[in-house]
């Protein structure tokens, strides 16, 4: 029996979460706290979390992983650009975390670690191909190829985010405009609603949610709406690709088929035929613990090449 364990960290725009695998990527410790308001202040946090895992853990921790939102350069090993939270653009991540860390770690973007979790240990497991992606706030998303994370050339894959479905639509923080994630993320679900009831007073997605579940065809249609530009990425992805799998995860899946359906729909509308019966859209199987999971198995997974090489 093995009794090595490993560190995963995912931050967000609103939480740090962190936890411990065993080798087969079952989680052992898990927590998140709020994310402080500084990158300095960040750093600091996850050295405070690291000790406290190594105390936790029963077997001593080899390896840890840390995803971060934003376009995570491979060669620099550095977030160029991370619309979200702006503070880390071009930010020496690994030389801060050096100073918290004393165990090999690997930093990565958090969308592609989540991809990485799920097709691990989560609804991905198996599969040759397949496409992650999370739908919340923002759109993320990671690709998995020919049974491998595919990073892209120089790390920037998987940004299906930030593709085009309007080119009339609003302005997104990346400097393009009718992006996917501009048109079929929560606050845009908010805002078609906020415009077809004609409403001025600000709301949560989940109550949108609530008021489609009674009936309230503005909400309903909100979720359609934005379900819509949803397909019309899928269809993209499942023309270009082929994946055997599309799977859904982040808050916004968890409301139903309301904006599922919508995105089911008009993907078949516009993908090949052959190519989308060929692929399966199902929901992500982890829930939250996707990037936890994933950057803690994607630590072990560059050990064990790394020692590999040595
Ligand atoms: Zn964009």
């Amino acid at each position: 029996m093995s009794t090595d364990t490993y560190a995963g960290f995912d931050l967000g725009g609103t939480n740090l979460k962190f936890g411990l695998v065993d080798d087969k990527g079952a989680l052992l410790v898990k927590d998140s706290v709020p994310t402080p308001p500084t990158v300095a202040e960040a750093m600091k946090l996850i050295g405070t979390l690291w000790d406290r895992l190594n105390k936790e853990a029963k077997h001593p921790v080899k390896a840890a992983g840390l995803g971060f939102p934003g376009i995570f350069s491979l060669k620099d090993r550095k977030i160029f650009q991370s619309p979200n939270l702006p503070e880390l653009d071009n930010f020496d991540l690994t030389a801060a975390l050096s100073k918290e860390i004393d165990v090999p770690f690997w930093v990565d973007n958090d969308a592609n670690l989540a991809a990485y979790g799920e097709w691990k240990c989560g609804a991905g497991r198996g599969v040759q191909s397949m496409v992650h992606l999370t739908v919340g706030t923002g759109i993320g998303a990671g690709l998995i190829l020919a049974g491998d994370l595919w990073p892209g050339a120089c790390g920037f894959a998987g940004e299906i985010g930030h593709i085009t479905v309007n080119p009339e639509g609003d302005r997104c923080k990346c400097g393009s405009q009718g992006c996917l994630e501009t048109e079929a993320a929560a606050p845009k679900i908010v805002r078609n609603y906020m415009d077809l009831s004609r409403t001025k007073k600000p709301l949560a997605a989940e109550e949108v949610f609530q008021k489609a579940l009674k009936g309230n065809t503005a909400a309903r249609k909100s979720f359609a709406i934005a379900g819509q530009y949803l397909g019309i990425a899928l269809g993209v992805v499942i023309n270009l690709l082929n994946p055997e799998k599309i799977l859904l995860g982040g808050g916004v899946m968890t409301t139903g088929d309301f904006l599922l359906k919508a995105a089911v729909d008009e993907a078949q509308r516009r993908a090949y035929k052959a190519s989308f019966d060929c692929c399966s859209i199902e929901r992500a199987g982890l829930g939250n613990d996707a990037g936890v999971i994933g950057a803690a198995l994607w630590g072990k997974e560059q050990l064990s090449k790394k020692r590999g090489k040595s």
